[in-house]
Formats: structure tokens, sequence, C-alpha cells
């Protein structure tokens, strides 16, 4: 409970990862920044979370959320992780540009971090300042709520705030801090970290945080450490299903970047796709497509075993027990990712769950579909919605044939799939609005987000920023008023490549 008295800003913080032991974080607050100036807040997060929008949107809530004041029962840490990035490994990574203000539990009784992001150097930051250009800071904002508006595992965004200072990147850049609400910020690297050092005590200790925190049912499971390995596999296996499903590149799925809890986290050059290939990629430091769209189950499982490994001391009595404790963990993860993929691919196109019999068939008409789509450079996003309209009415495949471009002609495979709807009988209609409610009409997509980030740091216009905000609180919605919104970008507007905040 926040008290509405500014001067007077009162969060009833529970801080449990500070209570862990020392060499778990450093106890660093916050720098103070020029001139805070809020940007936005989310309102229904603060109250979702027990906080009071007001107070939070008030001199003195606005200080804390740039890192300039101290709310009462904060307890400032930033956090120890080592990571695998790229494939290298990193013993010592840490909260290099985040600090951890304390945790609240929201109204659905679940825990959660606050904390800031850009928010000055701590231990951890190495050659880095420690702080945010205003261009990621909103980036991660578009794109976490909209992760939450489709109903994806994600880290949340409270507010963004200019600090009224530059940072230094390839050019000046006005700074940004972020707040971040995660389930936690423990990752995989923050196993590894104690892991690389031969901690197991600290393993065994941040182990039993993270169940009671996140996995509180394997706590009672026969083996409670294989439960935990077995849960965050599962939730890795369907949340990597998710992004896939919506078109999501996520750029940088380092260890580091891999968080326990099972949330999306680090929106720093990820992308959604706007025509369709399965081998695109994004990121500008991605430079041999390690995270190229469709590589993301499989890196999801590379990381995975390396989480299993800093597990092993915990899994059994002797190391082959231990091995063959984690073999058996990790060996369900293609199944688990394909039943996921597969059965939200069946919904997007409009097709009832199907015993595993007439799957295969399905699937090659959804592998076909795919086919098309990459040799027509067809639209993600906007095929499969333009599909529900087909659905609908097949007055609508007209305006679907026109995403395919060079020659590439749907209409066979349109004809094959009305062939297939036709034994899955259910009104047009109906079907068209169970299709819509799982493909989005609008993603952030990167050129819009580029163009809110133009406007913002170039000419201080963040009516760009709020506006995509706004409309993406409803993706799955007509819109009529924001059609431009759900557009691929015109061929001068192709945003090639999307660089980390760094
Ligand atoms: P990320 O790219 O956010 O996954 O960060 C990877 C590592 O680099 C983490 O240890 C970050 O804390 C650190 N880092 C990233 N940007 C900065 C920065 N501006 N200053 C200090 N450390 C940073
Ligand atoms: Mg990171």
């Amino acid at each position: 409970m926040t008290s509405t008295n500014a001067a007077d800003l009162v969060i009833a913080f529970d801080n449990s990862y500070a209570r862990l032991p020392d060499r778990f974080f450093v106890r660093q607050k916050p720098t103070p920044v020029s001139k805070p100036a809020l940007i936005r807040l989310n309102d229904a997060l603060a109250r979702d979370l027990g906080l009071d929008p007001v107070a939070l949107a008030s001199d003195a809530g606005i200080a804390m959320l740039a890192g300039n004041r101290i709310a009462s029962g904060s307890q400032p840490i930033a956090a120890a992780y080592a990571g695998h990035q790229f494939g290298g490994f990193s013993p010592a990574l840490g909260d290099g540009r985040a600090i951890l203000l304390g945790e609240v539990i929201g109204k659905d009784g679940i825990r959660r971090d606050i904390q800031l992001k850009g928010s000055g150097p701590t231990p951890w930051s190495r050659r880095g300042d420690g702080r945010a250009a205003l261009g990621p800071v909103l980036r991660e904002y578009i794109v976490s709520e909209a992760f939450s508006a489709f109903g994806i595992p994600t880290t949340r965004a409270l507010a963004a705030v200019t600090t009224g200072d530059v940072v230094l990147r390839e050019t000046p850049m006005p700074g940004g801090v972020l707040t971040r609400v995660a389930q936690s910020h423990i990752r995989v690297g923050t196993f590894q970290y104690f892991a690389a050092r031969q901690d197991v005590d600290a393993v065994r200790i941040l182990a039993d945080h993270v169940i009671a925190r996140h996995y509180p049912d394997a706590a009672s499971a026969p083996n409670p450490y294989r439960a935990l390995l077995d849960g965050v596999i599962a939730r890795q296996a369907s949340l990597i299903a998710q992004w896939m499903l919506i078109g999501f590149i996520h750029g940088v799925m380092n260890t580091d970047n891999c968080q326990v809890a099972g949330e999306t986290i680090d929106f720093g050059p990820c992308a959604f796709m706007d025509a369709y290939h399965p081998e695109t990629v994004f990121s500008s430091i991605d430079r041999n497509g390690r995270y190229a769209f469709s590589s993301q189950p499989a890196i999801a499982h590379w990381n995975l075993v390396r989480f299993a490994e800093t597990l092993l001391p915990l899994l059994g009595d002797d190391q082959d027990a231990a091995i063959s404790e984690a073999q058996a963990a990790l060996e369900p993860f293609a199944g688990q990712f394909e039943a996921a993929y597969g059965s939200g691919l069946r919904r997007k196109i409009g097709l009832a769950p199907a015993p595993a019999f007439v799957v295969g068939e399905d699937t090659a008409l959804i592998r076909e579909l795919f086919d098309l789509m990459a040799a027509g450079r067809a639209d993600f996003t906007l095929s499969f919605r333009r599909l529900a309209d087909a659905a609908a009415d097949p007055a609508a495949d007209a305006a679907f044939a026109t995403l395919f471009q060079g020659g590439v002609d749907p209409a066979p495979w349109l004809a094959r799939w009305r062939e297939r709807l036709s034994s899955d009988p259910v009104v047009p209609a109906v079907r068209a609005t169970q299709m819509r409610a799982v493909n989005p009409l609008f993603i952030p997509r990167n050129h819009r987000i580029e163009q809110a980030i133009v406007a913002a740091v170039g000419g201080d216009d963040f009516a760009p920023f709020h506006r995509l905000v706004d409309v993406l609180a409803r993706p799955f919605d007509d819109q009529p008023g924001n059609a431009d919104l759900a557009l691929p970008p015109e061929p001068d507007e192709i945003v090639q490549e999307t660089f980390c905040g760094t």
C-alpha cells in the first residue's frame, strides 16, 4: 500500500532476495539524475501491484522512479550473475545498469521485483556507464507491454522517465530510466554464477528460493530439484512456442537473459518479423545468426542444458545418478515445444484440437502455408489475420492473396484449407472470431517503434509513443482509426537491424 501523501512515499516492500547471503548481490543505491520527468506511468499495473498511481506520479514518486529518492522500505541492490553470451561464458556479469529497489506482493498474491534500469553504475558496470538511452527505454516499454496484452509471460513496464542527462552512445542521446517489474530477475546465469565458483551451498540456497517463489509445488516432490528443473524446462518450452506463434525474434537469447520464472525478459535487439522468413535475424550483434527465428527452440534447449549442469550437485547422490536425472528432465523439451507450437498453429488457421492421427496431414497443410509465405514474402501477422477474414467470408480471399509477392498464388492452398475446414464444422463467423482471438492485428512493428523513438529523441514528441502503447493494449481488436499501425513498412521504412541498449 502506498500512502497518497506524496511527501511520505511508503511502499510495502518485502525484500526476500536482499535477505539471501551477502555474496548474492551488492548493496547499491541508484545515482541521482539532473531533471527527472515522467514520460508514462502504467496506472493499471501500479494498481495491480497494490501501489497508488497518484503517489507514483507525484514529485516524490517520480524522484523514486528516476533513482533520486529511496522510498522507505526499499533496499536497493545489484544482483550477481554470470552468463553465456553468444556461446562464450562470462563468469561475472551482474546488474551493470539495473538496481532492484525491492519486492512487492501484488493483488494476485504474486511477489514481484521493482527494478530500475538505467539508474547508474554498479560494481558490475565494467566499462559501461550504468545508464540507458531513451530509445531502448521506450522500446522496452512498448514491446513488454504489448507482450502482456498478447497474454505471453513477460516482464512489465511500470514507468519510463527522462533524466535530463545525456548518455554517450554512437552519438550523444537523452537518458531515460525504465521501471521494470518481473516475477524475479533470477536467470539461468544467476545459477551459473555460483556453479562456476563451485559454491554448491549458494546453488542450493538459490534453488530453494526459486522453488519457494516460482515453483512451490516442487517443494513437495520426491526430488524437489528435479521438479524445479522440470518446471523451468516446461515453462521455457511453452514460452518459446508463444514467441514463435506471433513471429517474435528475441535476438539475445544468452543464458543471462533466460529468466527461470519463465517470463520474456530483455527486449534489446528483439523484433517482430514483417515478411515471413524462418532465417530472419535482426540483431546487429548476431553476425552468425545464432538467434535466428527458427533457431530459438534449439537455443532455448541449449540454455536449459546449461541450467541443468548447474543443478547437477543437487540432482542425485552421485554424478551418474545426477546426469541421468538431468537427461531425463531435458528429454521432453522438444515434445513439449512441438505440442505447444503445433496446437497454437492449428488455432491460428482455425482448426480444432485434433487426435494425433489427423495431425500429420494438418501439419503438412500448415507447412505448405509457411512455405508459400516465405516464397511470397508475405507479412506474418497480416497473413493470419486476413485468413481469419477469409474464414468468415471467401470474398476476403483476394485481400489475403495480395499479401503474396513475386507471382506466388495462394489460391490452391486456400481451396485445400477450406476443404479441410469443412470436416471441422463451425459457424464461419464463430471460427473467424476464434481465429482473431489468437492472431493479433497489431504488433509492435520495427518501423513504428523506430518512428516513436525518433519523434521522442529528436523532437521531444512523445505522442507517437503513447499512441503505439495505447493501440497495442488491445492488439486483437479492430481499431478503425488506427489501421495504419497494422500495416507493414513501406520499402523506405524497413528497419534492417536492431541494436541493443548498450
Ligand atoms: P544485456 O545486454 O542487457 O543483456 O546486458 C548484458 C550485460 O551488460 C549485463 O551485465 C548488463 O548489466 C551489462 N550492461 C549493459 N549495458 C550497460 C551499461 N550501459 N552500463 C553498464 N553495464 C551494462
Ligand atoms: Mg540482459
